[in-house]
């Protein structure tokens, strides 16, 4: 059975599975292409560990974006479907993986006016909605966060730097975390500009790299009917659709080479977050695992919807056509494939407008009392 939303899911919940989409990224200076190849239909992607014609292996995906692919054509493969979803109560995730210098920020996050990236898109797409639909009301809040060596800091008041993840009535939440309501897509790039600058402020204090930390930014969209109050019927719904756009770390392995200066301990919890991840998405396309640990890190504790309950998930795997990352290019492959086999199941998140109810219950009372005065 499909586990129902604790807001009382609307009916569709059918299960379905996580889209993965792989975009490849043009060789730089010195690095030599001939590493992927295509197939015509954009689905399959074959990967060449020399310029011999000899397969090292291949892979199928939803979609294989190749390396002349705009960032027009990634939001349409891998995120307009899913910002559809949340304008109509939905949770949706789209989360980047690579290997560090693979694309996975310039895909989400550039705002670069000729090469403007997902995340503005997205907030653009919500708002040209919103602008379009005058048969309900929205608000938009949006917070910025990352998480580094398991610690949970709010990009935009970046003092608070051990939110916590709790878990109440409508999921799982970050408790305290800083949320602006936004009303255009200035406001979100605004927001996105300032946090990125917090990020890199707080890894030059600690003289590390933010590679090594994953950046999320959250959007909840509130959505009710535009009707005056007095046309309101009793017990109205709202609909609340959250929307997760998560740049993860990269997917190298951390060396704990003298050039880095980490000790041991320090590159474990720095992949903590990561390696669980790997770990539930392994569990969750293992139809016979009885363990998805979930909550041994805070990032898979955050999404734990994302990867198997009520949520739509795409995820970009970003590559390079180098031959000098074949390896790292074979593993996140590989971890995209698993992930093609996790299912979730979204339902629409609605519940009873309360603000709507509260006022005309205060309405019918206070006019029962000028009746009383009678
Ligand atoms: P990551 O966030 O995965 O570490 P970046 O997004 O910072 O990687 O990309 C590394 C470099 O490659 C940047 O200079 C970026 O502009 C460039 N780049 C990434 N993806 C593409 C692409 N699809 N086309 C052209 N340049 C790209
Ligand atoms: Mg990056």
């Amino acid at each position: 059975m499909p586990r129902r939303s604790s807001l009382g899911g609307a009916a569709d919940h059918s299960a379905e599975r996580v889209k993965v989409v792989v975009r490849v990224r043009p060789p730089h200076g010195s690095e030599s292409g001939g590493a992927i190849s295509v197939a015509p239909d954009n689905k399959g992607i074959v990967l060449y560990r020399d310029q011999s014609n000899v397969p090292q292996s291949g892979f199928e995906f939803d979609k294989v974006l190749r390396e002349d692919a705009s960032q027009a054509d990634v939001f349409h493969a891998a995120v307009q479907p899913i910002v559809d979803d949340v304008m109509n109560g939905y949770n949706g995730t789209i989360m980047a993986y690579g290997q560090t210098g693979a694309g996975k920020t310039y895909t989400l996050s550039s705002v670069a006016p000729d090469n403007i990236g997902m995340m503005p898109r997205a907030a653009a797409a919500i708002f040209s909605e919103i602008e379009h639909d005058s048969s309900n009301v929205y608000t938009v809040v949006m917070s910025y966060i990352q998480i580094y060596m398991e610690l949970l800091q709010d990009l935009l008041q970046p003092q608070n730097n051990d939110l916590q993840i709790r878990e109440g009535e409508d999921g799982v939440f970050v408790a305290g975390v800083h949320e602006v309501e936004v009303e255009k897509v200035e406001d979100c790039l605004h927001l996105l500009q300032v946090g990125d600058r917090n990020r890199v402020f707080a890894f030059t204090a600690l003289n590390a790299h933010s590679s090594r930390s994953h950046a999320i930014v959250m959007l909840t969209i509130t959505k009710r009917p535009a009707a005056a109050p007095q046309n309101r019927a009793l017990g109205q719904k709202v609909k609340v659709g959250k929307l997760f756009l998560v740049d993860l770390a990269g997917s190298e392995r951390l060396k704990k080479s003298r050039s880095t200066g980490l000790r041991a301990s320090e590159a474990v919890s720095i992949n903590l977050s990561l390696t669980t991840l790997g770990m539930c998405i392994n569990a969750r396309a293992d139809p016979n695992a009885t363990h998805v640990p979930f909550r041994d890190s805070k990032l898979t504790r955050l999404l734990q919807e994302s990867l198997g309950g009520n949520a739509k998930t795409s995820l970009v795997i970003a590559v390079a056509n180098a031959l000098q990352h074949v390896d790292e290019t074979l593993q996140s492959l590989q971890f995209g494939s698993r992930a093609m086999r996790v299912h979730t199941q979204a339902v629409v998140n609605e519940h009873v407008d309360f603000k709507v109810m509260n006022a005309e219950l205060v309405a019918a009372l206070d006019k029962r009392e000028d009746k009383a005065h009678l």
